[in-house]
Formats: structure tokens, C-alpha cells, sequence
């Protein structure tokens, strides 16, 4: 079973954090590969099971202002090379104007998408670092990590799994 998994998201929230905590781990090799069609593969997770194949939309993650770069990065999203989206931010801080750029996308995709709240280590309340971003779209699930303390990780990854 392979399923592919996009990760989308501001500058600064932790994707690269996130990428690394789970390549680095035993089940995880990062496998180079050049590209699928629209996306790149930058990680692929190893399980007896199966294996999740990461993806990264290039460019898609900063605010774009013209109007056919906004079209351009909307179709990469659809072109449905993934079977889910994580939308990863970060709830240290309230959403801002990339957030909400980012998550519109994600929902013009109609690619189901997780919400991924990171650095969970610097709130003393997650769930309310969290709620604010939870008004961007209709998530299919949230959860709560912090990449860098690699808390909630393995989670994330087994219900991943599951659904791919
Ligand atoms: P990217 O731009 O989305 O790839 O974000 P990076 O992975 O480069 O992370 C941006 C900054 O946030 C770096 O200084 C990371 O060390 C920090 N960071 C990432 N994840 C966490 C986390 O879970 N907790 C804390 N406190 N900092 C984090
Ligand atoms: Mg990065």
C-alpha cells in the first residue's frame, strides 16, 4: 500500500522540521526522486505495510499576488497527486494572511485535508492555539504535534496509514 501525502504550509510553521523528524527515524528513508507530475517527492516513510510518499508543492507555500500564479498553484494542488493533505501551522501565533492563502488552496483542491498544529511545546493551551485556524476550512481532522520535541508523530503517521 503506498499512499501519497502533501504537505502544505507557510514559510516558518516546520514542514522541514517535520520532514526530518520523520525521515530520520528507523522505519524512515529518504528515497531521492525527482518529481511526479506537479509535485516532488521529498520523503518517503517505510513500513511493513506500505509506505507513505511525502510530497512538497514547489511554490505553492508563499502568498502569490497575480492572478494566473494563483491558477498556476491552485492546479498543482488538483492534479490530485495526493490522497491527503497536511496543512501544517503553527499555534504559537494566530493565522495570518499566508495561513489563509494556504488553506483556501487546500480547500479549492477538494483533497481531503488534516490540520497539522506544530510547535505545541510553546503554548501552554494547545486546543485554543489551535481553534483560531480551525475556522480556515472544513478540516476532516486536526491534530496537535510539536515537530521539533517530536510529540505526536507516530500518531499522526498511524492514522495516516489507515485512511490511505
Ligand atoms: P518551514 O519553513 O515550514 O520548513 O519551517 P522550518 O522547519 O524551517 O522551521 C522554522 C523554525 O521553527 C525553525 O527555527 C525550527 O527550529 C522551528 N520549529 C519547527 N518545529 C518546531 C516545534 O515543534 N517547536 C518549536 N519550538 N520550534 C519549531
Ligand atoms: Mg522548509
Amino acid at each position: 500500500k503506498a499512499g501519497f501525502v502533501a504537505l502544505v504550509g507557510r514559510p516558518n510553521v516546520g514542514k522541514s522540521t517535520l520532514l526530518n523528524a520523520l525521515l530520520g527515524r528507523k522505519v524512515a528513508i529518504a528515497t531521492p526522486k525527482p518529481q511526479t507530475t506537479r509535485n516532488r517527492i521529498v520523503g518517503i516513510v517505510h513500513r511493513p505495510d506500505g509506505q507513505l510518499i511525502l510530497l512538497d508543492t514547489p511554490g505553492i507555500h508563499r502568498a502569490q499576488h497575480k492572478l494566473g500564479q494563483r491558477m498556476n498553484q491552485t492546479a498543482r494542488l488538483t492534479a490530485r497527486e495526493a490522497d491527503l493533505i497536511w496543512h501544517i501551522v503553527d499555534i504559537s501565533r494566530p493565522p495570518n494572511e499566508e495561513d489563509r492563502w494556504a488553506a483556501s488552496l487546500c480547500r479549492q483542491s477538494q483533497i481531503p485535508t488534516w490540520l497539522i498544529g506544530n510547535k505545541s511545546d510553546l503554548v501552554a493551551d494547545a486546543a485554543a492555539g489551535l481553534a483560531p485556524y480551525q475556522e480556515l476550512m472544513g478540516y476532516q481532522a486536526h491534530w496537535i504535534i510539536s515537530a521539533a520535541h517530536e510529540l505526536g508523530l507516530t500518531d499522526l503517521v498511524e492514522r495516516t496509514f489507515e485512511v490511505l
